[in-house]
């Protein structure tokens, strides 16, 4: 991202024009509403019909829901795999 500057500098005048030495921050990965859910895809080379559990989009509010988030993900592998081992009886 060269030339980059984020408007929370404009009201230090004095670095309007520094020199950028190195960027050591990310962005943070958001969407309009975070999504923690399951879905079915064909996935692979022989485009097998896999499920993907998906948990992104935290944001901001990353470190507080991830918590919620990281259990809700748990409980949809356990009743994907619940559901799997009911197919094969
Ligand atoms: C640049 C940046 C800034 C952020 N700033 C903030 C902030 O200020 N405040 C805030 O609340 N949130 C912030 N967030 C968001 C927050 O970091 C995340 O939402 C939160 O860490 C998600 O927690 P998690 O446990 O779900 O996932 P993660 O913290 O990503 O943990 C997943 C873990 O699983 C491991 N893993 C992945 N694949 C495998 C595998 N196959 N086998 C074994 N281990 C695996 C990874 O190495 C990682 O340790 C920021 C995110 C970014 C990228």
């Amino acid at each position: 991202m060269e030339n980059f500057r984020p408007k929370s500098t404009v009201p230090f005048f004095c670095l309007q024009n520094a020199e950028i030495l190195e960027e050591w921050v990310g962005l943070r990965p958001c969407r309009s509403a975070l999504r923690v859910d399951r879905e079915r895809k064909l996935l692979g080379a022989e485009w097998k019909p896999m499920w993907i559990v998906n948990n992104y989009g935290q944001g901001p509010l990353g470190v507080a829901v991830s918590w919620g988030c990281a259990v809700s993900a748990c409980e949809l592998v356990q009743e994907i795999l619940t559901a799997d081992s009911r197919s094969k009886l």
